[in-house]
């Protein structure tokens, strides 16, 4: 089966998909941005929970249940600080794309979004980030065949641009088949 990849514009936090993807810092104790707005709207269980992990290495991910968001779970992934792209900053980035699919996959997971990782405060360039993001979540996902859909969630109108053309570019709506 082929999973149906696809970019919205959204609050990742109203998403009716069986997780989200934080973009997370090392503490996992929450922050601004997109882990802030998912800390709100979850609910204080969620930074209890995310105490109880001990932190995740940049490039790394661990779940948490949702709480109070229509998503039933969490997946915090922590994503590279940019810091001019010689630093393994792709590397790492695509790392914590694969890990987050992995763990959706050990967890059951068939739906899941993730926001623009590290391309806010950690300031990495989207059109650069786009394109490692797509790259790693297609070819991840042709050895996670239970996962049917992936939501790339943009927050802008200008990131939702990057990614259509990006995923149309190569393959509308749908990721190839591998
Ligand atoms: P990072 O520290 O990894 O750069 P940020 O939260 O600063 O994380 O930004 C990551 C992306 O999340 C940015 O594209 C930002 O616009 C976006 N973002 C912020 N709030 C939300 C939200 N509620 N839903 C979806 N995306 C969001």
């Amino acid at each position: 089966m082929t999973a149906i990849l696809k970019t919205l514009q959204a609050d990742i936090t109203t998403l009716k998909v069986d997780a989200i993807v934080n973009a997370a810092n090392t503490s996992l104790l929450g922050g601004g941005g997109v882990d802030g707005a998912i800390h709100r709207a979850a609910g204080p269980e969620l930074l209890a929970a995310c105490r109880l992990l001990g932190g995740c290495r940049t490039g790394d991910a661990k779940i948490t249940p949702g709480f109070s968001l229509p998503a039933r779970f969490v997946i915090h992934a922590v994503g590279p600080i940019w810091r001019g792209g010689a630093e393994h900053e792709a590397e790492l980035l695509a790392s914590c794309y694969r890990r987050a699919i992995e763990i959706a996959s050990e967890n059951g997971i068939a739906s899941l979004a993730f926001p623009c990782i590290s391309t806010g405060v950690y300031g990495y360039p989207i059109e650069t980030a786009t394109e490692v993001a797509v790259r790693t979540v297609r070819v991840t996902l042709a050895a996670h065949q239970s996962i049917h859909e992936v939501i790339f969630c943009c927050f802008s109108v200008q990131d939702l641009a990057v990614y259509q053309h990006l995923l149309g570019a190569a393959a509308p709506l749908s990721s190839d088949p591998l």
